[in-house]
């Protein structure tokens, strides 16, 4: 396994052993083919801001991509944005706009609440509007084999007793398929086996392409094995996405692709399980639905949501607190703090072998809790035993530079994967304040939120300079309060030997 400070970037290639729901075990993951990990992961449908169980899965896929990258590996990753289904036409007939119009918002919301999260983009990002010629063809495909048939609506139905393999994902008992009973909404009743929609018939008033199938729009599932064919072959290494796709929405993209080319679809499957919001099912009802934007305006850190989401390995079930987003909070500063003393703080020159040992044994058991599953909970474990050993050490003045250099490259490739130590925070809470003004809903931020960014950086820098010239004329009462009024306005002024430093909380 590899070693501490032996000059590396990376580790020693690991190989990943990712839990495959196809085959019901864990398996390594590696490409077939070509040189690149070809995978594919369901996106997100924009008709809504994106919830925090969306970005659960999105951030799992964002962190087996990075773990993909740092074992050495380079990676072809496409994701699709669904921009035409049932719910977006409801809602764009409803606002009395053009679909596109209606998604285009919810996309770019989209695009800035991964860069919030810090989520690298995928080399391939495909609409389905985009691709609709790929789906009709696809369509055809299993129309020559019989396998799709046209109603007199002119909707196209995947025929399902025409594939005995079906259900292989879900392990769903399916025996009850009814030859032609159908289905055609995107999604629908769990362990309802009928024909599915391909392609729907045009209704007044909707949205629809004119094709060789006739007039009309696809189906959601439709949409994923064609785009996923385009970019990444008939076969490729891994699909993800979250649990709740798994049936029937990963069941069907496998019936018609391997139905049309037959070949095997993707290889491995990947999925990303759910999320509960304080014990129970995230719901607007029960009043525990968060998007990403409702949080940060309450003042939470996108860095802390990252952190606290990804800490909860993919294959268990999540339950979200708020006692966990503040602990990741907490979490975080440690790190923060620990990563500048690590490369500001002044030590002895040399190396002491045992915090050289821990440095090592912290790099192994990340690295193994990674390469085990996508381990999380125990590769963020390591970096904190890590943490604490080397806080001793450098209270005892037994941490050595060598030692703080290899520590260094530790917390590199920590974060290369967790992706929390840049501190963005502000900037991106300022950037949901923004767009809470643009959208009328001010009211939903907290109200020390508000007080913090109504200060820029040059009214506290001028502020903490009047504190400090108050000491010096030894006024401390105008110095005290100064620092009280920065910290209820959520500004902490921290005095040091190097001078005074503040920071937004
Ligand atoms: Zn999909």
């Amino acid at each position: 396994m590899p070693r501490a400070g032996c000059g590396r970037d990376t580790p020693d290639v690991a190989t990943l052993q990712l839990f495959n729901t196809l085959s019901g075990k864990v398996e390594p993951l590696t490409p077939v083919g070509t040189p690149d990990l070809r995978m594919y992961c369901c996106g997100p449908t924009v008709y809504n801001y994106g919830h925090i169980g969306n970005f659960r899965t999105f951030l799992h896929v964002d962190l087996l991509r990075r773990v993909l990258l740092q074992f050495g590996l380079t990676v072809q990753h496409v994701m699709n944005i669904t921009d035409v289904d049932d719910k977006i036409i409801r809602n764009a007939t409803a606002a009395n706009i053009p679909i596109n119009q209606y998604t285009a918002k919810y996309e770019q919301a989209f695009f800035e609440d991964l860069t919030a999260l810090n989520i690298q983009l995928p080399e391939h990002i495909a609409r389905a509007t985009e691709c609709i010629p790929e789906m009709v063809a696809l369509i055809q495909q299993l129309a020559a084999k019989d396998i799709a048939y046209r109603t007199e609506d002119g909707s196209w139905y995947f025929r399902l007793a025409r594939d005995p393999e079906y259900g292989k994902l879900s392990k769903k008992d399916l025996e009850n398929i009814t030859d032609g009973a159908r289905v055609d909404l995107d999604e629908y009743e769990k362990d309802a086996a009928r024909d599915f929609a391909l392609w729907k018939a045009t209704k007044p008033g909707e949205t629809s392409w004119e094709t060789p199938i006739g007039p009309g729009r696809p189906g959601w599932h439709i949409e994923c094995s064609a785009m996923a064919t385009k970019f990444l072959g008939q076969s490729f290494d891994l699909h993800a996405g979250g649990e709740d796709l798994m049936f029937p929405h990963h069941e069907n993209e496998i019936a018609q692709s391997e139905c049309a080319s037959g070949h095997p679809f993707a290889r491995h499957w990947m999925h990303v399980r759910f999320l509960l919001v304080e014990g129970r099912k995230m719901s607007k009802s029960e009043g525990n639905f968060y998007t990403l934007r409702d949080l940060l305006l309450k003042g939470y850190r996108a860095s802390a949501i990252r952190f606290l989401l990804l800490s909860v390995p993919y294959c268990n079930q999540m339950n979200f607190t708020f006692d966990g987003l503040t602990e990741s909070t907490n979490a975080i500063d440690r790190l923060r703090t620990f990563a500048k003393r690590i490369k500001t703080g002044t030590f002895p020159q040399g190396r002491d072998e045992s915090i050289a040992a821990a440095t090592i044994k912290a790099e192994h058991d990340y690295t193994a809790a990674l390469a085990n599953d996508l381990n999380t909970a125990e590769a963020r474990a390591a970096i904190f035993d890590l943490v604490r050993a080397a806080n001793t050490a450098a209270d005892h003045g037994t941490l050595h530079t060598e030692n703080a250099a290899e520590i260094l490259r530790v917390l590199t490739l920590f974060d290369a994967v967790f992706a929390v130590l840049e501190d963005h925070d502000a900037d991106l809470t300022r950037a949901a304040l923004a767009w809470a003004e643009r959208e009328g809903r001010l009211d939903q931020a907290a109200p020390e939120l508000l007080a913090t960014l109504a200060l820029s950086d040059a009214d506290i820098d001028a502020l903490v300079a009047e504190r400090t010239q108050a000491k010096k004329t030894r006024n401390f009462a105008r110095a005290d309060a100064i620092r009280n009024d920065l910290l209820a306005k959520g500004i902490l002024i921290e005095d040091s030997k190097d001078g005074v430093r503040w920071k937004r909380k």
